[in-house]
């Protein structure tokens, strides 16, 4: 009888699994990726940014919103939204994000808290790629702390009038709306804010050292006048922007298990075929041994994303397993990232490969969202049932 033997990219069988509908997604999304994404995502990194006529093929694709009901969206599992997550980050994390913003950010707020105008108006567009959307809560001195946002909306006869300024917001300048939040008499409230409305103004972010492939933006408004239609009705304080980030999270902790993967399968790869001292890096122990430590953080990671995914597809998930999530695979694709670096010696700085460029990308994600502190005291609050904070 012959023994099993488990496959190195795929080792504890988790895509094996998969249903049909994830595993059309999965192979959609890579054959993608393959013809019009890997090709060129080395010069978008170096020459910093992303095209916006990207926008219409991952439309096509259905990437937008894709785990959203009606306005246009695929209307997809958790599971398969992950799954297209991470194809998409095992390219570049700035691809996610370009996904990510559009769908769990702008989309999803305006699915969740907008009125039945703002969701015919917008999600139809942006499901299609034909219209891009940003999420603004982030402040120059409001980053981990956003009830300290200074942004104010104050009410003037029957409009609205916003002053303020957001800060590392993706896609800023590429957006033909904003979701913003700011301060209100009534507390935190969100506005859906076209971005050719008088006052509104993007200014992109230069000298990134990390998600190069990615536009980021600072937002100003001045005197921003709006209709009272554009404020999202129903939903005050910080519950409305976290529970938008709670779903872009989980984006995040099934893009990353695509970083990690990429930068093992480049060392598993290179280690085979380089040779020093007459023989090839793979046969030296000590390289098997970080290939093992890569291999059980991809594989474990893959794990962890694959039961959230069960949890929140049963509507289960709470916010609190999102962190452990995030904070446990992002940390997992940095560790993978950085030994996968040491196993391509010279040629891991460079961009020929994707570790370095994965490596340096994955500092982002370990900042936004919520940063690995962050996290960590969400567990911590979790576990003990105490709120260290503040
Ligand atoms: P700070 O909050 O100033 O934190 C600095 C350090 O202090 C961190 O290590 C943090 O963990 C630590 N710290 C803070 N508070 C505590 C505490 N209580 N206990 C212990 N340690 C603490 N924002 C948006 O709104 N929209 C976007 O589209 C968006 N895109 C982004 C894209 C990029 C490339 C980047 C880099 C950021 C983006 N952000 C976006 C902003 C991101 O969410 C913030 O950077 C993040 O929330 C952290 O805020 P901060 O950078 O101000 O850091």
């Amino acid at each position: 009888m012959s023994v099993k033997q488990a496959d190195p990219h795929d080792f504890l069988g988790i895509d094996a699994g998969l249903g049909d509908t994830e595993r059309d997604v999965r192979d959609a999304v890579r054959a993608y990726a393959r013809e019009e994404l890997t090709p060129h995502i080395a010069d978008w990194y170096e020459n910093g940014g992303l095209p916006r006529e990207l926008a219409s093929g991952l439309g096509k694709l259905g990437l937008f919103g894709m785990h959203l009901e009606g306005y246009g969206c695929a209307g997809l599992s958790a599971l398969a939204y992950g799954i297209a997550c991470r194809e998409l980050e095992a390219v570049d994390s700035g691809l996610r994000s370009y996904v990510s913003v559009q769908g769990s950010l702008a989309m999803f707020a305006i699915h969740h808290w907008g009125t039945e105008e703002h969701r015919t108006e917008w999600l139809p567009r942006m499901a299609a790629g034909e219209a891009l959307g940003c999420f603004g809560l982030t402040e120059p001195d409001s980053g981990s702390d956003p009830g300290s946002m200074r942004t104010t909306a104050r009410r003037e006869g029957s409009d609205w009038v916003l002053n303020g300024t957001k800060m590392w917001i993706t896609n800023g300048t590429l957006a033909d709306v904003a979701v913003v939040w700011a301060n209100t008499e009534e507390g935190v409230r969100g506005f859906v804010v076209p971005t050719d409305t008088p006052g509104f103004t993007a200014n992109e972010v230069r000298h990134k050292l990390s998600l190069r492939a990615s536009i980021t933006a600072e937002l100003v408004l001045e005197n921003v006048r709006l209709p009272e239609s554009a404020a999202f009705p129903d939903v005050r304080g910080l519950k409305g922007p976290l529970s938008c980030l709670n779903e872009a999270r989980f984006g995040i902790l099934w893009g990353v298990v695509g970083a990690a993967r990429s930068c093992y399968e480049s060392a598993l790869d290179y280690a085979k075929t380089r040779e020093q001292f007459g023989k090839p890096l793979a046969a030296f122990q000590l390289t098997q041994r970080k290939l093992a430590d890569m291999l059980v953080e991809v594989n474990r990671s893959a794990l962890v994303a694959r039961q959230l995914s069960t949890l929140k597809d049963a509507g289960d998930l709470a916010p609190s397993q999102v962190s452990f999530g995030k904070f446990a695979n992002v940390r997992s694709a940095i560790e993978v990232a950085r030994s996968a670096r040491t196993v391509l010696g010279a040629n891991g700085i460079t961009l020929e490969y994707p570790v370095m460029r994965h490596m340096n990308n994955l500092e982002t994600v370990l900042t936004y969202e919520g940063t690995e502190e962050v996290h960590a005291l969400s567990l911590g609050a979790a576990v003990t049932g105490v709120q260290a904070f503040r």
